[in-house]
């Protein structure tokens, strides 16, 4: 191979360069923040393509969030000077779970169209299955029963694999039995939740040895960012993918984990379970085939698959654990795929010196850690800076003012971050930057699609699209108001279980008996009737002239229009909105596809706006100028982990502030405040832990420019705290019982990979009692 080599390897250092052209077996590269893992990966897949060695479809390559993806493409389209035609396989791991399984559908009972339900659809639908069992929903929460199968799925188990004591810890030990329920239930809906997507994707390929020879005949090359986040189903179905394909009829035991419940794979590695058993389950999962055996005749490729597997990630940022993930994975990374080249990256590109000293400092508090070494031939730069406020509002208050004049010397404001611990610190910068008139965007916020009238069009359009969606026609059936109350639609429920078909068939069936009063009777065949009419206008019209005729047939535009809260006006705009932005999509299924699985809700960038998000969802990005606010005892880190007991959570949040700090390019800026209101509660706070573990050397403390402040005169001495200790001692008890409560539902775990489930968490994970023992100073 040449030395000079194509222009895209061009600024590569060594190390990166081996990453990149080591292409045949598998490659990890662990290292630090901005060390270039994630450029890698693109150049790796670049090289992959103009070396010839692979067709853009014969890659897999998983990304964390849509966005990512997106960017990827957009990077390897200027290294190769053009833009790549068709990467199907580039997405994250439920988007292209989620394809796969969509081509195979019926194989694991769904049809192709199935509708990917969203978690009030999924509550919605546990509410239903509990009150069949009569269980006291007060008692046993749907949304508590939703989390608990997240984390089950999270951990690749279906029904039957679920430990039997798990499955009895909820509903009088009904658990086990509701989620076999609720998996039939989705079937007949022809539906599947966001973990269904991989779960229902491991299912297809043990069933189905021949899929699975399939994909991995196809995929010569898998990538995979962010490898660290990784949960035991992702990991379960990457290594099935990265099998080298089994002989024809041969038994999937040889070369699959045949027991997904093997205590390993339940993420008890380094418990009390088999110490120094030689003999442990990875090896048989390491176990393949010699050689590639022949192909079956498939028409595909004759290639024989190789395992060119490369993952990149750093355990240092690990923030996904609450969420399912195996930090473990990539730390054995070496043992799955043996002869493993590891590589690691030392040069920081991304920050400033003091910036990455005050990154590296405050995580080597971490106790469980590989350690690493870092560096960066950048100059200083400025120290990294702490401010105290007087509340929260002040803090907004400064950073407004901050923004402005970034904004006044010329700063692009794309190029700005402010990123919170939790999304209901939110609330308080929308409202300031827009009093300001500053423009910003919320990544990972409420998303427009979550709107109840979007969402409330979205029912009508899924509904036509799948007629056995139940739960987007039960959301609509009586919206507008149509006489359809809850005696109707029980009615359509005792219909459609007796009968085992879905509610709208139900409806049809209805409405030619005397069960129901005739008003009623005579609204609900007009809506059949409805339905199956644009279900046939769908034939002759564009997906969005169908929308803009059934918001206005339906009544439902002309709902709002009357409807005389502050809020309508703005209502039919998301509406107007909603149509326009479904002319991107090529018709009504890619675009309910689209819904499905939109994971970043920047909505339109382009324009310059300051970018505001949660920590977790800023993983991987990079700005020139952080803002950090609320690091405060209780809040960041939070409550939950502190009231826990054992460090992992703590280090959890730890590596949080380590993320977060390390996605500043020039400046990082953290902020705390003394006061803060929650629900109208004051609540006093303590400056979080991690100031304390910050390098005097590169911080630097200022002075709140809102005013008042905390009185701060540098340092964090006692004077500080003498300071905070006059505000009482007006503790919210309801956060910290919401705390609690979080707790024992066992870690709060939300099915993984999706951004949304990360508002729900971080807002329930809100806040609490923020006072704790005598601080060390
Ligand atoms: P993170 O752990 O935060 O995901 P990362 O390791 O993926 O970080 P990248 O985002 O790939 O790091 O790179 C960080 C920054 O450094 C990017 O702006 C990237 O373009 C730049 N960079 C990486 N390698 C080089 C290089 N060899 N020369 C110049 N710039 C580089
Ligand atoms: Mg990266």
């Amino acid at each position: 191979r040449a030395t000079a080599g194509p222009q895209y390897l061009n600024g590569l250092n060594p190390e990166q360069r081996e990453a990149v052209e080591t292409l045949d077996g598998p490659v990890l590269v662990l290292a630090g923040a901005g060390t270039g893992k994630t450029r890698v990966l693109t150049t790796r897949i670049a090289h992959i393509l103009s070396q010839g060695r692979a067709r853009p479809q014969e890659i897999l390559s998983v990304t964390f969030t849509n966005k990512a993806a997106r960017e990827m493409k957009l990077r390897l389209g200027q290294m190769l000077g053009q833009a790549v035609e068709g990467m199907p396989w580039l997405g994250t791991f439920h988007s292209i779970g989620g394809r796969i399984l969509r081509i195979h559908a019926e194989l694991v009972q769904l049809k192709s169209n199935f509708t990917v339900l969203d978690v009030d659809d999924q509550v919605r639908l546990l509410k239903q299955l509990l009150q069949a069992e009569n269980i006291d929903d007060k008692r046993w929460p749907a949304r508590m029963l939703a989390g608990l199968i997240d984390s089950w799925k999270n951990r690749g188990l279906s029904p039957s694999q679920v430990p039997a004591g798990e499955a009895a810890s909820f509903g009088n030990g009904k658990g086990g039995k509701i989620y076999a329920t609720y998996q039939e239930r989705l079937k007949i809906l022809n539906a599947a939740d966001f973990g269904d997507l991989l779960l229902e994707n491991i299912r297809l390929f043990r069933e189905n040895p021949d899929v699975l020879r399939q994909y991995q005949n196809r995929f010569k090359f898998i990538l995979v960012d962010e490898y660290q986040d990784t949960n035991v189903a992702q990991y379960l179905w990457l290594r099935l993918l990265s099998q080298a394909p089994s002989r024809p009829g041969r038994s999937l035991a040889d070369v699959i984990p045949g027991d997904l419940t093997s205590p390993r794979l339940r993420g008890e590695v380094g418990s009390q379970s088999d110490p120094g058993e030689g003999d442990s389950p990875q090896t048989v999962l390491v176990e393949t085939p010699p050689h590639p055996d022949p192909l079956p005749a498939s028409g595909e490729s004759e290639q024989p698959a190789l395992k060119n597997i490369c993952c990149v990630g750093d355990d240092d940022q690990s923030i996904y654990g609450w969420r399912g993930a195996e930090v473990d994975n990539i730390l054995r990374f070496d043992h799955d795929f043996p002869g493993a080249k590891v590589i690691r990256l030392e040069r920081n590109y991304r920050s400033t010196g003091h910036i990455l000293a005050a990154a590296s400092h405050l995580i080597a508090h971490n106790e469980g850690r590989l350690g690493k070494t870092l560096r960066t031939e950048d100059v200083d730069g400025e120290k990294v800076t702490v401010t105290g406020s007087w509340d929260s509002e002040e803090e907004a208050r400064a950073i407004g003012e901050e923004l402005e004049e970034l904004q006044r010397s010329g700063e692009n404001l794309n190029n700005v971050a402010i990123l919170v611990r939790a999304s209901f610190q939110m609330r308080e910068f929308e409202d300031r930057f827009v009093t300001l008139g500053l423009p910003y965007r919320v990544i990972g916020g409420p998303r427009f699609y979550e709107r109840a009238e979007i969402r409330d069009a979205l029912a009508y359009l899924r509904t036509i699209n799948s007629p056995a969606d139940d739960l987007a026609f039960e959301r609509i059936v009586n919206v507008p108001k149509r006489g359809l109350g809850d005696a109707t639609v029980q009615l359509l429920h005792d219909h459609a279980r007796k009968r085992r078909i879905p509610l709208f068939e139900a409806a049809r069936a209805v409405v030619e008996t005397d069960e129901l009063k005739p008003k009623a009777r005579g609204s609900l065949r007009d809506l059949v009737m409805q339905f199956d009419r644009w279900r046939a206008q769908r034939e002759v019209t564009s997906h969005t002239e169908l929308a803009e005729i059934v918001l206005d047939e339906s009544g439902y535009t002309e709902m709002w229009q009357k409807d005389r809260s502050a809020d309508a006006a703005g209502r039919l705009d998301n509406l107007k909105e909603l149509v326009r932005s479904m002319e991107e999509f090529e018709n009504l299924q890619g675009f309910l596809e689209h819904i499905s699985l939109v994971m970043d809700r920047d909505g339109e960038a382009g324009d310059e706006a300051v970018s505001l998000m949660t920590l977790h969802s800023a993983k991987g990005l990079e700005f020139d100028n952080v803002f950090l606010p609320g690091w405060e005892e209780g809040l960041f880190p939070s409550q939950r982990t502190l009231d826990e007991q054992g460090r992992a959570g703590l280090e959890e949040e730890r590596r949080l502030a380590h993320v977060g700090l390390t996605r500043a390019r020039r400046r990082a800026k953290i902020y705390f405040a003394t006061n803060r209101r929650i629900h109208g509660t004051w609540s006093t706070t303590i400056p979080s832990r991690f100031l304390d573990e910050l390098p005097a050397h590169n911080v630097e403390i200022t002075e709140s420019k809102g005013g008042s402040g905390w009185g701060g005169s540098g340092g964090y001495g006692a004077s500080r705290f003498d300071n905070l200790e006059s505000f009482g001692s007006s503790y919210s008890t309801p956060g910290w019982q919401r705390a609690q409560a979080n707790r024992n539902r066992g870690g709060g775990g939300r099915s993984g990979g999706f951004e949304e489930r990360q508002s729900s968490f971080t807002s329930s994970d809100s806040f609490s009692r923020t006072k704790r023992g005598p601080m060390v100073i």
